[in-house]
């Protein structure tokens, strides 16, 4: 029953963005306008300053500092975006995702057929 889905915890928040977040990158133009450019920039600022999980925000605008956003072309936001999940794995104590796979992972499905 749709009515009794309940509010998201910040495991299944965090799984949801990070899968539209990469969804997007790998999917966007391979090389973005100016303006696209600067709208994936203001993407991620924007979320550093409405995330709903108020340390987790925190931390993404320290981390915007520390390694600003790649927009560049597709492949630069897709590694950087790789990059700073990456970031977000070790401070929380989950593995380390290999960034040569995200295409497979979050577009073309893997290499073994077994997303088909
Ligand atoms: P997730 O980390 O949600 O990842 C989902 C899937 O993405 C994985 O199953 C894997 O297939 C793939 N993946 C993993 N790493 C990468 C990568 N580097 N590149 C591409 N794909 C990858 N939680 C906290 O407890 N503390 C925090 O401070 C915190 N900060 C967050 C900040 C942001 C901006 C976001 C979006 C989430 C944050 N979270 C935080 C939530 C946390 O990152 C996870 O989403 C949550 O713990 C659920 O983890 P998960 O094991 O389902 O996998």
């Amino acid at each position: 029953n749709q009515y009794r889905d309940c509010p998201l915890d910040k495991n299944e928040l965090g799984r949801a963005t990070w899968g539209l977040l990469h969804s997007i990158s790998v999917t966007i133009p391979e090389h973005p306008t100016e303006t696209q450019r600067r709208d994936l920039v203001n993407l991620m600022n924007s979320l550093a300053q409405f995330y709903p999980c108020e340390y987790c925000a925190r931390d993404l605008r320290n981390e915007l500092i520390k390694e600003p956003v790649d927009a560049s072309s597709q492949h630069n936001f897709a590694q950087w975006l790789c990059r700073l999940h990456n970031r977000v794995n070790t401070k929380i104590g989950k593995p380390i995702f290999d960034c040569s796979k995200v295409y497979e992972r979050w577009r073309d499905g893997w290499l073994d057929g077994s997303c088909d």
